[in-house]
Protein backbone atom coordinates (compact mmCIF):
# COMPACT_ATOMS: atom_id res chain seq x y z
CA UNK A 1 0.00 0.00 0.00
CA UNK A 2 1.06 3.68 -0.99
CA UNK A 3 1.24 5.66 2.68
CA UNK A 4 -1.45 8.17 2.92
CA UNK A 5 -1.91 11.09 5.44
CA UNK A 6 -4.94 10.71 7.89
CA UNK A 7 -7.27 11.96 5.21
CA UNK A 8 -5.97 10.00 2.49
CA UNK A 9 -4.08 12.05 0.91
CA UNK A 10 -0.82 10.30 -0.85
CA UNK A 11 2.97 10.98 0.69
CA UNK A 12 5.50 11.66 -1.71
CA UNK A 13 9.35 12.45 -1.46
CA UNK A 14 10.34 14.66 1.85
CA UNK A 15 6.95 14.08 2.84
CA UNK A 16 7.83 10.40 3.85
CA UNK A 17 10.77 10.68 5.75
CA UNK A 18 9.35 10.07 9.61
CA UNK A 19 12.43 11.22 11.83
CA UNK A 20 15.15 12.00 9.06
CA UNK A 21 14.75 8.47 8.45
CA UNK A 22 13.62 6.36 4.89
CA UNK A 23 10.11 5.12 4.85
CA UNK A 24 9.48 1.67 6.31
CA UNK A 25 10.34 -1.25 3.76
CA UNK A 26 12.05 1.21 1.77
CA UNK A 27 15.46 -0.64 0.31
CA UNK A 28 17.31 1.32 -1.99
CA UNK A 29 19.91 3.41 -1.34
CA UNK A 30 18.89 6.88 -2.28
CA UNK A 31 15.77 8.51 -1.27
CA UNK A 32 12.55 8.88 -3.05
CA UNK A 33 12.52 10.88 -5.64
CA UNK A 34 9.97 14.37 -4.87
CA UNK A 35 7.09 12.63 -6.18
CA UNK A 36 7.48 8.92 -5.77
CA UNK A 37 5.55 7.57 -2.92
CA UNK A 38 6.91 4.97 -0.41
CA UNK A 39 6.80 2.13 -3.12
CA UNK A 40 10.09 2.48 -5.70
CA UNK A 41 8.49 3.52 -8.91
CA UNK A 42 5.25 4.39 -8.12
CA UNK A 43 4.42 8.42 -8.44
CA UNK A 44 1.78 10.56 -7.51
CA UNK A 45 0.97 13.95 -8.24
CA UNK A 46 -2.18 16.37 -8.67
CA UNK A 47 -4.95 16.69 -5.62
CA UNK A 48 -4.66 13.02 -4.65
CA UNK A 49 -0.77 13.86 -3.26
CA UNK A 50 -0.30 15.33 0.32
CA UNK A 51 0.14 18.81 0.54
CA UNK A 52 -0.25 19.82 -3.45
CA UNK A 53 -1.70 23.01 -4.54
CA UNK A 54 -5.42 22.07 -5.46
CA UNK A 55 -5.13 24.13 -8.86
CA UNK A 56 -5.07 22.47 -12.39
CA UNK A 57 -1.54 24.25 -13.18
CA UNK A 58 -0.25 22.75 -10.17
CA UNK A 59 -1.18 19.48 -11.02
CA UNK A 60 -0.52 19.85 -14.70
CA UNK A 61 2.88 20.86 -13.51
CA UNK A 62 3.64 18.39 -11.34
CA UNK A 63 2.64 15.71 -13.96
CA UNK A 64 5.34 17.11 -16.48
CA UNK A 65 7.84 17.19 -13.49
CA UNK A 66 7.44 13.33 -12.85
CA UNK A 67 8.01 12.31 -16.39
CA UNK A 68 11.55 13.17 -15.54
CA UNK A 69 11.47 10.91 -12.57
CA UNK A 70 10.20 8.27 -14.02
CA UNK A 71 12.41 8.54 -17.08
CA UNK A 72 15.70 8.11 -13.87
CA UNK A 73 13.76 5.54 -12.42
CA UNK A 74 13.65 3.76 -15.12
CA UNK A 75 17.45 4.09 -16.55
CA UNK A 76 17.78 2.67 -12.88
CA UNK A 77 16.28 -0.21 -13.63
CA UNK A 78 16.37 -1.36 -17.31
C1 LIG B 1 -15.85 22.97 -7.76
C2 LIG B 1 -14.38 23.07 -8.11
C3 LIG B 1 -13.90 24.19 -8.76
C4 LIG B 1 -12.55 24.30 -9.07
N1 LIG B 1 -12.11 25.42 -9.73
C5 LIG B 1 -10.81 25.50 -10.09
C6 LIG B 1 -10.35 26.63 -10.83
O1 LIG B 1 -11.08 27.58 -11.14
N2 LIG B 1 -9.02 26.66 -11.16
C7 LIG B 1 -8.18 25.65 -10.87
O2 LIG B 1 -7.01 25.70 -11.23
N3 LIG B 1 -8.61 24.56 -10.16
C8 LIG B 1 -9.90 24.48 -9.77
N4 LIG B 1 -10.33 23.38 -9.07
C9 LIG B 1 -9.36 22.33 -8.70
C10 LIG B 1 -9.08 21.45 -9.89
O3 LIG B 1 -10.30 20.93 -10.39
C11 LIG B 1 -8.18 20.29 -9.41
O4 LIG B 1 -7.03 20.82 -8.78
C12 LIG B 1 -7.74 19.42 -10.58
O5 LIG B 1 -8.86 18.92 -11.29
C13 LIG B 1 -6.89 18.25 -10.04
O6 LIG B 1 -6.59 17.38 -11.11
P1 LIG B 1 -6.20 15.91 -10.78
O7 LIG B 1 -5.92 15.29 -12.13
O8 LIG B 1 -5.13 15.88 -9.75
O9 LIG B 1 -7.47 15.24 -10.10
P2 LIG B 1 -8.93 15.04 -10.70
O10 LIG B 1 -9.26 16.08 -11.71
O11 LIG B 1 -9.83 14.90 -9.50
O12 LIG B 1 -8.83 13.67 -11.49
C14 LIG B 1 -8.79 12.44 -10.82
C15 LIG B 1 -9.50 11.43 -11.72
O13 LIG B 1 -9.29 10.12 -11.17
C16 LIG B 1 -10.51 9.43 -11.24
N5 LIG B 1 -10.47 8.38 -10.24
C17 LIG B 1 -10.68 8.47 -8.90
N6 LIG B 1 -10.55 7.28 -8.32
C18 LIG B 1 -10.22 6.40 -9.29
C19 LIG B 1 -9.95 5.03 -9.30
N7 LIG B 1 -9.96 4.30 -8.20
N8 LIG B 1 -9.65 4.45 -10.49
C20 LIG B 1 -9.59 5.19 -11.62
N9 LIG B 1 -9.85 6.52 -11.66
C21 LIG B 1 -10.16 7.10 -10.52
C22 LIG B 1 -11.59 10.48 -11.02
O14 LIG B 1 -12.83 10.07 -11.54
C23 LIG B 1 -11.02 11.66 -11.78
O15 LIG B 1 -11.40 11.66 -13.13
C24 LIG B 1 -11.67 23.25 -8.74
C25 LIG B 1 -12.18 22.12 -8.08
C26 LIG B 1 -13.50 22.03 -7.76
C27 LIG B 1 -14.02 20.79 -7.06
Amino acid sequence: MVERDDRGFILTGPDLKHDGRRPKGWTLERDPYLLETNIPGIFAVGDVRHNSVKRVASGVGEGSICVQFVHQYLSKVL
